[in-house]
């Protein structure tokens, strides 16, 4: 069974990825699961998406914890436990990141068992406004090319079933980006490999410690402090931050900071004040500012001075 898990942050197509390769498995005549595994409202947050698939009736059920590939899409979550990136890989585990940085130094810095591939397959596009929505198509290009077992023209049909309701330029542009990354895996066609099934026979029930059941007074979870999700900094997930020209700003505050989806523009003299331990970095001010007065500042070149 191919077992296959992509990780990303919210909003770049982690989702639309298990879709596209789940669809293009089926008709490559497969049995497929694909799901996704998020909050609510959780754009930039890490998430991930499954797939398993096989030639026979899938009976494994929920998150896959020995995957056979795992694919990247922001190697900024590689160190956030969190993100669970490395949950469960193994000597036969393939590692997919997109990242400048090559195979070989991300395999030494993890101290990774199986085989790492590192690519750049978004190139400019991860500056460029809007560049990351193709994410979802690429990556499940990539993971296609990589099992091998997927052609090319089955894949671009799953894109099309998957994108049905979106805008022809728009699915072409998304078969493209694709077809670039299927390609620009070829000469690693087949790498992952198709794990073995699970078998009843032989299963032995875990070493569980039974844990005495209590009052439900004392054991249901309740929280009993308030502005708890103050603690929780969600501004870590930020990958660009939006910053306010104070000279070409109005004072209109009503509109960024009603927009603001985690009330992180906060009003102090009449004057919006972005609380950085909270933006997580959606944008949506920006948009939303009619004078442009908020611009966007990419993270990694600021603190690289780039
Ligand atoms: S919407 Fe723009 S101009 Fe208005 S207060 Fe916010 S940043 Fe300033
Ligand atoms: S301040 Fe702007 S970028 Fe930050 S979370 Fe609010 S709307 Fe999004």
């Amino acid at each position: 069974m191919y077992r296959i898990r992509f990780h990303g942050r919210g909003g770049q197509g982690m989702k639309m990825a298990s879709h596209i390769l789940g669809t293009a498995f089926f008709l490559a005549g497969f049995e497929v699961q694909d799901a996704p595994r998020f909050g609510a409202e959780r754009r930039g947050a890490p998430i991930f998406a499954y797939v398993r698939a096989q030639k026979a009736p899938i009976k494994e059920r929920g998150i896959i914890s020995h995957p056979g590939l795992v694919l990247v899409a922001d190697e900024s979550l590689v160190p956030l436990p969190a993100a669970g990136i490395l949950h469960g890989v193994e000597e036969t585990t393939v590692l997919f990141l997109n990242s400048r940085e090559g195979g070989a130094v991300w395999k030494a810095r993890l101290n990774f068992p199986g085989t790492v591939l590192a690519l750049d397959l978004i190139g400019n596009d991860l500056n460029q406004p809007g560049g990351q929505r193709f994410f979802g198509a690429i990556c499940a290009g990539a993971a296609a090319a990589l099992t091998g077992v997927i052609p090319e023209d089955v894949l671009m049909q799953a894109i099309e079933d998957e994108l049905i309701h979106v805008e022809a330029i728009v699915v072409q542009e998304n078969k493209t980006r694709a077809r670039a990354a299927f390609l620009a895996m070829q000469d690693k066609a087949g790498i992952v490999e198709e794990g073995s099934g699970v078998k009843v026979d032989g299963y032995r029930r875990p070493a569980w410690i039974d844990v005495p059941l209590d009052d439900a007074g004392l054991a249901a979870p309740a929280i009993h402090g308030r502005r708890t999700s103050e603690l929780m900094k969600t501004g870590a997930w930020r990958l660009r931050k939006p910053v306010i020209d104070t000279c070409r700003c109005k004072g209109c505050w009503w509109v960024c900071s009603t927009f603001c989806p985690d009330s992180a523009i906060v009003v102090e003299s009449g004057r919006p004040r972005i609380d950085y331990d909270h933006c997580k970095g959606c944008m949506i001010c920006m948009v939303q500012c009619s004078s442009h007065a908020i611009s966007l500042v990419n993270e990694k070149e600021e603190v690289s001075g780039e």
